[in-house]
C-alpha cells in the first residue's frame, strides 16, 4: 500500500496523540503510524500517572518549561475529554539531614520554576497529613499542585478526538525506514507499504533516537531506563491521600507510593539501564527493590493486596533534556525525543507547541469547526443505584455484568469497541473499561470479553488477541482440531 499525506506522525503514545489532536484543528491530512495494535502501548501505558507540579526539573530546561505549562493545561483538558484527574498533592519525604538538603534544593528549584504552594514540613505535620507514613520521617516537601491522572485514558481520549476530526490512525505498522526525497518530502517504509509526507514528526518514544539518526548527521544517544512497579488492589479507605515520593536521584524521581485515580495503590518505579528498548519484563531483583523502598515509606504495607506487576521504559537522552521542534538540516522533519518523565505532564504543552511549529511551516489554516468528543457516560461502577436502574432500563446490556471485580457491563465493553479509535484486543478493552483490571486480572471475564469483541468486529474468535501480534487466546476450534488430526493420519 502506498499513501500520501501532508503530515505523518510516528508513534501514538501520549506525545503523538497530543500532537495529532492539535493538528486535527488545521486543514491538513494527518496519518499516525503505530507499531503496536493500539494507542499508548509504550511508556504511556506504564508510568506513575503523576502530573508533576514541576519542582524537580532544572530551571531553564525544556523539561521544566513543558512540565509547568503542560500541568497547567491538564485540569481543563481532562474536564473537556472526560478523563479521570485528581489534584491530590504530593510529599517528598526525607529520612536524614542529607535528604533535608535535597528537599531544600527541590524547594529552591520549584520556586525558580514558578511552582506554587511549596513548603517544607517537619515530621509531626507530615505524619498528621499522612498517618500511614513511617515514623522515621524527618521532614517533607509539600507539593499541593501535584496531581494524578490515568495516562492511557488521556491518550485514548486525545486519539478519539483527533480521529473524530479527521486524523487517520494506522496500527500494526512499524516504521522500518525513513528518508528525505529529492522534492523535499519524506518517505516512510512500514511493514504494510510506504507513505510519503510533506512533514514528518517523530514521536516514537524509545525508538526516537534511532529514527532521528537515520535522517540527521547529528547523532543522538539514548539510554533505555526501565521502571518496575507493584499495583495493589483498590482499598477503601486509601492509606494515603497524597503521592509520597522518596528523594530523587540522578536516575529518577525516587520510589513513590501513590493512590491512582481508580483507587488502587502504585509502588515503584525502579531505574535500571537495559539494552533492549522493548524489554518490559519484571524481575525478582527489581520488584524486591521496590518493596524494600516502599516499606521504608509505609511500614504497614501488605503485599497480600498486590494484584499485578509491570514495567515501563524511560527514553533517556544522554543530553538529559527533551528535544522538541524542527531538526537542523532536515527541513520539514520535526521531533519530540527523549520524552521521559515529566513527559506525561508535559504532553499537552508539547502537543500545542509542536503542532504550532508544523502549522507555521506548512502555512496551514485553522478549520472553522471541530467535532467535539461526545461525553462518555459515567462508569457503571461509579453510578448510584438509581442511575444504574435508569441505565439498565435504557439499555438492558447494562444489566449484564461482565467483569465482576470492577463491575464492568456488557454495554460499556461494546461502547469501548465502538469508540472512534476502537478497542480490538482484550487489553485494549481492559484499559478503556477496566474489565480485567481487578483482583482476578481477567480470569473470569476474558472469554466473555473476547466473545463480545468477536461479535462486534465480525472476526472469528480465534483471531482475538490478548494484546495484538501473536498473542491469540485460542489456537482453533475443536472441529478444526479434529480435521487437522484426521489430515495427519
Ligand atoms: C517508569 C516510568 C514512570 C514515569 N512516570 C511519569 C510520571 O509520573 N509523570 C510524567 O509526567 N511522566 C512520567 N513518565 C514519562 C512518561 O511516561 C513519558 O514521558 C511518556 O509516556 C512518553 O510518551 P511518548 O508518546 O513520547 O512515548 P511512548 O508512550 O513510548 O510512545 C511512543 C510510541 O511510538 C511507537 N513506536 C516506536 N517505534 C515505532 C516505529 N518504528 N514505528 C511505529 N511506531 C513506533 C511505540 O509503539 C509507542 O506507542 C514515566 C515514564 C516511565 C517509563
Amino acid at each position: 500500500m502506498r499513501s500520501e499525506s501532508d503530515i505523518l506522525i510516528i508513534g501514538s503514545g501520549i506525545t503523538g496523540c497530543a500532537v495529532a489532536r492539535e493538528l486535527s484543528r488545521y486543514n491538513a491530512s494527518v496519518i499516525v503510524l503505530e507499531r503496536e495494535s493500539d494507542v499508548a502501548e509504550g511508556a504511556t501505558k506504564a508510568n506513575s500517572g503523576i502530573v508533576h507540579a514541576g519542582y524537580d526539573a532544572f530551571p531553564g530546561t525544556r523539561k521544566a518549561r513543558y512540565n509547568i505549562l503542560g500541568a497547567s493545561m491538564y485540569p481543563a483538558l481532562c474536564k473537556e475529554l472526560g478523563v479521570p484527574y485528581r489534584r491530590n498533592g504530593a510529599l517528598v519525604i526525607g529520612f536524614d539531614e542529607a535528604d533535608r538538603a535535597t528537599i531544600e534544593n527541590l524547594l529552591a528549584r520549584g520556586k525558580a520554576n514558578g511552582v506554587r504552594g511549596l513548603e517544607i514540613l517537619e515530621r509531626d505535620e507530615a505524619l498528621r497529613l499522612e498517618p500511614a507514613l513511617s515514623p522515621d520521617v524527618l521532614c517533607a516537601l509539600s507539593v499541593p499542585e501535584s496531581a494524578i491522572v490515568s495516562p492511557y485514558e488521556m491518550a485514548f481520549a486525545l486519539a478519539d478526538d483527533a480521529a473524530l476530526n479527521g486524523v487517520s490512525f494506522r496500527f500494526n505498522e512499524p516504521v522500518r525506514d525513513v528518508s528525505a526525497l529529492p522534492d523535499g518530502r519524506y518517505a516512510v517504509v512500514t511493514d504494510a507499504g510506504s507513505c510519503v509526507c510533506r512533514v514528518l514528526i517523530n514521536c516514537a518514544g524509545a525508538s526516537g533516537a534511532e529514527i532521528h539518526n537515520r535522517l540527521s548527521s547529528e547523532r543522538l544517544e539514548m539510554v533505555h531506563r526501565r521502571g518496575q512497579y507493584y499495583l495493589l488492589d483498590r482499598a477503601d479507605p486509601q492509606p494515603f491521600t497524597r503521592t509520597v515520593f522518596q528523594c530523587p536521584s540522578v536516575m529518577g524521581k525516587g520510589v513513590l507510593v501513590t493512590p491512582t485515580v481508580h483507587g488502587n495503590l502504585l509502588l515503584g518505579p525502579t531505574a535500571e539501564d537495559i539494552d533492549d528498548p522493548l524489554d518490559t519484563a519484571t524481575t525478582a531483583g527489581g520488584l524486591s527493590e521496590v518493596l524494600a523502598k516502599a516499606f521504608r515509606t509505609w511500614p504497614g504495607l501488605s503485599v497480600r493486596s498486590n494484584i499485578t506487576n509491570f514495567s515501563g521504559i524511560r527514553a533517556h537522552l544522554t543530553g538529559d533534556d527533551f528535544i522538541v521542534g524542527p531538526c537542523d538540516g532536515c527541513p520539514g522533519y520535526f521531533e519530540a525525543i527523549g520524552i521521559e518523565s515529566p513527559g506525561l505532564s508535559s504532553a499537552p504543552a508539547i502537543g500545542a507547541e509542536l503542532s504550532g511549529m508544523v502549522a507555521a511551516w506548512l502555512h496551514l489554516s485553522r478549520k472553522e469547526k471541530t467535532v467535539p468528543l461526545p461525553r462518555r457516560p459515567k462508569p457503571f461502577h461509579d453510578m448510584t443505584d438509581e442511575e444504574r436502574a435508569r441505565a439498565v432500563q435504557a439499555d438492558p446490556s447494562y444489566g449484564q455484568i461482565v467483569c465482576r471485580c470492577e463491575t464492568v457491563t456488557e454495554a460499556e465493553i461494546r461502547a469501548a469497541i465502538r469508540r472512534p479509535v476502537g478497542a480490538y484486543s482484550i487489553d485494549a478493552v481492559k484499559r478503556r473499561t477496566r474489565a480485567g483490571m481487578g483482583r482476578c486480572q481477567g480470569g473470569f471475564c476474558m472469554p466473555r470479553v473476547a466473545a463480545i469483541i468477536a461479535e462486534e468486529t465480525g472476526l472469528p474468535l480465534q483471531e482475538i488477541t490478548k494484546n495484538g501480534g501473536a498473542s491469540r487466546l485460542l489456537s482453533g476450534t475443536l472441529s478444526s482440531f479434529g480435521k487437522e488430526n484426521a489430515d495427519h493420519e
